[in-house]
């Protein structure tokens, strides 16, 4: 089978797909053909080896996909021919790759399941991140960061649906216009974003900052809340914060810091389907609107890290064999 492999840390272009072992199928344990994978930050930072995200190598990338089940027990609750989806499991960079039954998801008819291979870690993210992290209630003031990426176009909707009010960031003004369709409140440029979100909340600041972005951003973000509201750091796609001082959330307001991870938001097989059942809900029922912003052949995933991190997509990034 084909996959996308590799044996050091590196750059993008250095990214190739190769003929490799078609993974065994253990017991409770399903063999897939992968429909698409999706493509994720967390790639990136795998690739290139940052502390905390290195892996034995040689490594296939890729953490997310959808499929159509080719093996399974005989006494699987699923059958040959099914279409599921799994986040968080490595080496789905690949034609074919083996899932364990504990991570696989029913793709319900109804869900394009390529738009279900897009959802699970931003979807899944974005679900905790407004539903767990900080309960978003009618009303309650939200800024998002990377509006118009693959987490931040689903964190607007999802706190729109929930009757919050959004004000999101964006780099470019092809972006930042991009995000009215998705309801968004206000749609607002990174520079001197603090200063911005005190104008629009009358100097208040908002209830919670959901920063993906990290090192850029992490100051401004807790200068934008309000007193004991809640700065929700989970990611770095502009590199990690580095170690600080907690006095500054005393003397900023009695702020509230967390660094979420989704594997401790869907620690249970009853909340992973919660949240997987919630998602597909609305993208059924059309509340949840998923862009699929790339859609790249297996040979061309350089250029989908390459895009990714050069700020210059928007949406989702998908890697089809
Ligand atoms: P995105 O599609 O959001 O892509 C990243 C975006 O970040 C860019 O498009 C860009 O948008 C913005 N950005 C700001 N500064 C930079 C920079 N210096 N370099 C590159 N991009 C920058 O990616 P994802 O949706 O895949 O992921 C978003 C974040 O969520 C990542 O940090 C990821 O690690 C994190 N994540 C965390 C999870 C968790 O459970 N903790 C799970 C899944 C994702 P713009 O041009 O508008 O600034």
């Amino acid at each position: 089978m084909r996959g996308i492999s590799i044996s050091e840390y590196s750059n993008p272009d250095q990214l190739r797909v190769s003929e490799l072992d078609t993974p065994k199928r253990e017991p409770k344990t399903l063999l897939v053909e992968t429909i698409a994978a999706g493509v994720n930050f967390i790639d990136t930072y795998q690739r290139q080896g940052l502390p905390g995200y290195q892996k034995p190598l040689p490594l296939i990338l890729g953490l997310e996909g959808s499929g159509r089940v080719i093996q399974s027990d005989p006494d699987s609750s699923f059958s040959v021919g099914d279409v599921i989806a799994w986040p968080f499991h490595p080496e789905s960079y690949a034609e074919v790759v083996a899932i364990p039954e504990s991570k696989a998801i029913t793709v319900p008819e109804g869900v394009d399941p390529k738009v279900a291979a897009a959802v699970m870690l931003q979807g899944l993210t974005a679900h905790y991140l407004v539903n767990s992290t900080f309960e978003i209630k009618p009303n309650s003031k939200a800024l998002v960061h990377a509006g118009s990426g693959g987490v931040g176009r689903l964190l607007i909707q999802m706190i729109k649906n929930a009757g919050g009010v959004v004000i999101a960031t964006a780099s470019t003004e092809q972006k930042r216009e991009s995000l009215g369709a998705l309801g968004c409140d206000y749609a607002i440029p990174y520079e001197q974003f603090h200063k911005t979100v005190r104008e629009i909340t009358d100097n208040a600041g908002v209830d919670v900052v959901y920063d993906g972005v990290g090192n850029d951003t992490y100051m401004q973000s807790l200068a934008s809340l309000r007193k004991r509201g809640l700065l929700a750091l989970f990611g770095a796609s502009s590199g990690a914060v580095p170690p600080m001082d907690l006095q500054i959330l005393n003397s900023m307001g009695s702020l509230f810091l967390t660094r979420p991870t989704l594997a401790d938001y869907i620690a249970t097989r009853e909340e992973y389907e919660k949240r997987a059942s919630d998602i597909f809900r609305d993208i059924s029922e059309k509340r949840l609107i998923v862009e699929i912003g790339g859609e790249y052949p297996f040979e061309n995933a350089s250029q989908a890290h390459i895009d990714l991190q050069s700020r210059k997509t928007s949406g989702k990034l998908l890697l089809v064999p």
